[in-house]
């Protein structure tokens, strides 16, 4: 087994193919070294086998004569000597990870100083440059790996500036430098009990061991945990000697993009510094010089830069940022790597690399360069500079920032947004009696429920940002306290965003989503590539949510959700009426009342599909979330404030209160207690379609039935609605196909859908509750258990974000697998929350689903996400321009 490679070494594959083996970092320096023969500092790369081993086992046995080659051969190629008196040579030790893992591991730079080498560096260079670097030595090392506190070093500097009356660290004279460095030295044997390791190749054992280590560290973990990047997979290390930019008025450094990475356009950016070092241009304490300008101050190192720039996009075929050094007027490439970018300028760079002649990128190439969250980006707003307070953390269950005054009260919230405030409402949980609260907010922030919750399903369906499950917060009814004891109270600023889940305190700067032209050229591509495969529809509700998915691309409705119209304010009694009456009369009123809306509304969403498919389900309302709770009924009514009606209203209430109203009367149990409740919305739903035909619209409608178990149930039900179509025709003299499917959605369905496929003509996962009943974890309620698992990797996902393939997803391919046994063919769509999953759109993909349907503003995403899974299966080909 080799552990360390050169720069230089000449691998059998491409070395920026090497990334689990070399890191990111590394293969790039190798591929810059080996391949394009670039300026690049030399150095060896430990390898990412060493770390696992070495977590395994301890330090290789092997691995410290391999290291004593590589540095002995760069001794011999740079001519200079770690820990030399002359002209030492210095390295700088790197961790790189195979994925980006921004400033969680550690690294150590300067490295070869001791009490000799320094005096060999002030020799080359100057005494107060050679003191200070060793100063920052001592203190990086003894931190990072002599787990010396850093504060007393820091203690140390900020007296000597006190003392020496100066502003910067740059100002402290080298006598001063040189105390300093004596007095570092002896915190670091007081706290170690030995004295700091002068022989430079202790020091670098010691920083190798010190970077394996950090791959560990509990900031590395949790970063991993968000990022969903593997524990195990551990660190490379790159041993690389160092180069000055802050020797003289002829050295700098400097950040560069080939192109710009906020806009995309083309031509190289970015920026430098004059005599400075990387970590200057990172603090951001002087201010630095466009690239541009690089041209008047060291011309031939501009010509040069900008040749190497053109060089590496063209050979990497992306934009990439690169890190580089000039010493001496020399210049020296540090690293490179495809640059990280705004989702405007993702959608710009890929768009433009097709067309780029040298480049010329295929279209299911630049389809796979842009993200799921690049889209969010421009399609929603997002929030500005975040410098404020961060109150809590939920999970991100909405994109896009919101910006408002804190009401925890949905008519509260609508008094002040009518009086021209911004408002976010804020909540314990949502029901349907907030959801006027929700409409008039710019966000919605609650503490308990997940992904799937009340909450955050609605704001999703709107588009607007949410944050729920954000359970370290404290939501009463007129404030709320996070966890720190901040006090939120009526009115005051908060900022979310709900893409990452984070509250801020305060009013936050937004900047608004802004969709490039390149936005429908990608998306234009990625319905090609996907198209025939994988559709892409909408759960939609009402003419205006339809409306909208269609313009952003989807193929029809897969989920219109028929409760959501009765949510409004105005029907909301009605539906309870109907519910509650208990003498068929009364809920026959109630029901002819619904009609007639009902109707209504399927005609609007009937025209905002025309010609496109539209799966209406038949009510499934979980009672809880109709019924007017019995605590707020029992508290009027003590304070004998309750209406007129309040009295049977709070009878009723009591009688169907149930204990796990998730698992109660709602679904199909509630058509099958409410015999005439399916037939009317059928009847509805049939003659809108008459209504829209008469004006020459073309509607295509399918029936679903939620929550089914076995196959009496649809059987049963799908008699009525059967039934109800024929009668509705004859009495109109019309003609319309309807078909009549069954979701699947309980585990027994699933397993049992060889028989329930007998009576389908096609199946709709509802993976929300397939989820909640799988793993049998509270839709409503599974924040803070979620929370900790999470924390504690009990769980890798959140499942109801993610679906969880090896549980939920065993259940969806036996479905798939057993429906399509009996009826081969049988049309399948998923319409729970994961329809708008990246994740979990390949995962379907590879089932053999037939579409995904999610909530219009995710039907962006979920049309990229669909093309990915398909160009990941090996497919896309025909899209190749
Ligand atoms: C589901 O359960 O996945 C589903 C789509 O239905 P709902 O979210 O309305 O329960
Ligand atoms: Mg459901």
């Amino acid at each position: 087994m080799t552990w360390v490679y050169g720069f230089a070494h000449r691998h059998s594959r491409a070395p920026r193919d090497l990334k689990a083996l070399l890191g990111g970092k590394g293969a790039n320096l190798a591929e810059m070294t080996s391949v394009l023969a670039l300026p690049v500092p030399p150095g060896f790369t430990i390898t990412t086998e060493a770390c696992r081993a070495y977590m395994l086992g301890g330090w290789p046995g092997d691995l410290t004569a391999e290291i004593d080659g590589h540095v002995r051969s760069l001794e011999r190629f740079m001519g200079r000597r770690l820990g030399a008196t002359e002209d030492p040579l210095l390295v700088s030790v790197r961790s790189g990870a195979a994925f980006s893992m921004p400033g969680m591991m550690d690294t150590v730079l300067d490295l070869g100083l001791n009490d000799d080498s320094v005096m060999g560096l002030a020799a080359g260079t100057d005494e107060r440059f050679a003191l200070d670097s060793y100063r920052r030595f001592l203190a990086m090392y003894g931190r990072i790996v002599l787990d010396v506190p850093g504060e007393p070093f820091d203690d140390l500097l900020e007296q000597a500036r006190i003392d020496e009356g100066v502003r910067t660290d740059a100002e402290v004279p080298a006598e001063r430098l040189d105390e300093l460095v004596g007095r570092y030295k002896e915190l670091i044997e007081a706290h170690t009990g030995s004295p700091f390791p002068q022989d430079p190749h202790v020091q670098l054992r010691g920083a190798i061991e010190a970077v394996f280590r950090s791959w560990d560290s509990p900031r590395a973990r949790a970063y991993r945990r968000r990022e969903g990047i593997a524990d195990d997979l551990g660190t490379a290390v790159n041993v690389q000697s160092m180069v000055f930019g802050n020797r003289d008025d002829q050295s700098g450094t400097g950040v560069a993009f080939t192109r710009d990475p906020s806009t995309g356009a083309s031509g190289a950016y970015g920026d430098f510094l004059v005599n400075a070092q990387g970590e200057d241009v990172v603090a951001g304490i002087r201010t630095t010089l466009p690239l541009d300008s690089m041209a008047d101050l060291f011309p031939a190192v501009h010509t040069e830069l900008t040749f190497i720039l053109e060089r590496l996009e063209r050979h990497y075929r992306d934009m990439l940022d690169c890190e580089f050094t000039i010493e001496h007027g020399r210049l020296w490439m540090l690293q490179t790597r495809v640059g990280k970018r705004t989702g405007a300028a993702a959608l710009r760079i890929a768009v433009a690399l097709t067309e780029d002649p040298t480049i010329r990128i295929s279209r299911a190439e630049a389809v796979q360069r842009v993200r799921p969250e690049h889209l969010d980006q421009v399609l929603h707003p997002q929030l500005g500079d975040v410098k404020a307070p961060l109150l809590a953390t939920g999970l991100p269950a909405s994109p896009g920032a919101a910006v408002g005054h804190a009401y925890f009260d949905a008519d509260r919230a609508v008094e002040a947004a009518e009086r021209g405030e911004r408002v976010v409402l804020v909540r314990q949980e949502t029901s349907p009696e907030d959801v006027h609260g929700m409409a008039v907010a710019q966000g919605v922030l609650t503490s308990r429920g997940g992904l799937v919750s009340h909450a955050a399903v609605v704001a999703r369906g709107w588009g607007k940002p949410a944050v729920c499950g954000a359970e370290s917060l404290n939501i009463g009814p007129t404030s709320m306290t996070a966890a720190d004891g901040t006090v939120v109270a009526e009115g005051d600023w908060i900022s979310l965003d709900g893409a990452r889940g984070t509250v801020f305190l305060g009013e936050l700067s937004l900047k608004e989503g802004n969709v490039p032209g390149e936005f429908g050229i990608v998306l234009g591509w990625a319905d090609e590539i996907r198209a025939g495969r994988l559709g892409v529809r909408a759960n939609a509700d009402t003419g205006p949510d339809a409306a909208r998915a269609r313009e952003l691309g989807a193929e029809g409705i897969g989920l219109c959700r028929t409760e959501h119209m009765f949510l409004q304010e105005d029907r909301l009694p009605v539906v309870r009426r109907m519910i509650l009456a208990d003498d068929p009369d009364e809920e026959l009123a109630a029901l002819a009342e619904l009609l007639d809306v009902q109707r209504a509304d399927f005609e609007e969403v009937l025209e905002a599909m025309d010609g496109l498919p539209v799966t209406v389900r038949l009510l499934d309302p979980p009672l809880h979330e109709f019924l007017p709770s019995v605590e707020e009924l029992i508290v009027l009514d003590a304070r004998g404030e309750l209406p007129p009606e309040g009295q049977a209203m709070l009878t009723a209430a009591r009688h169907w209160q149930e204990q796990n109203p998730m698992l109660g009367l709602r679904g199909v149990r509630l058509g099958i207690a409410k015999a005439g409740l399916y037939r009317m919305q059928v009847r509805a739903l049939v003659e809108a379609a008459l209504r829209r035909q008469a004006v020459g619209g073309r509607p295509v409608i399918e029936i679903m039935i939620p929550l089914v178990i076995n196959l009496p149930e649809l059987d049963l039900t799908r008699r009525w609605v059967e039934e109800e179509v024929a009668t509705v025709l004859a009495e109109h003299d019309g003609r319309l196909d309807v078909i009549i499917g069954s979701m699947i959605e309980t585990p027994r369905a699933a397993i049992r859908a060889d028989d329930i496929a007998q009576a389908a003509d096609f199946f709709s996962f509802g993976t929300n509750d397939l989820t909640q009943m799988t793993l049998g974890f509270s839709r409503d309620d599974v924040a803070p258990i979620l929370e900790s698992y999470l924390e504690q990797g009990l769980l890798g996902v959140d499942p109801f974000k993610s679906v969880d393939q090896r549980g939920v997803g065993e259940l969806v391919a036996t479905a798939v697998e057993r429906g399509r046994t009996t009826k081969p063919g049988l049309k399948m769509g998923v319409c729970g929350e994961h329809g708008g999953d990246p994740e979990s759109i390949a995962f379907f993909f590879g089932l053999g689903l037939d579409y995904v349907s999610c909530s219009p503003f995710r039907v962006p995403v979920a049309r990229l996400a669909a093309a990915h899974a398909v160009l990941g299966a090996g497919g896309g080909v025909a899209a190749d321009a």
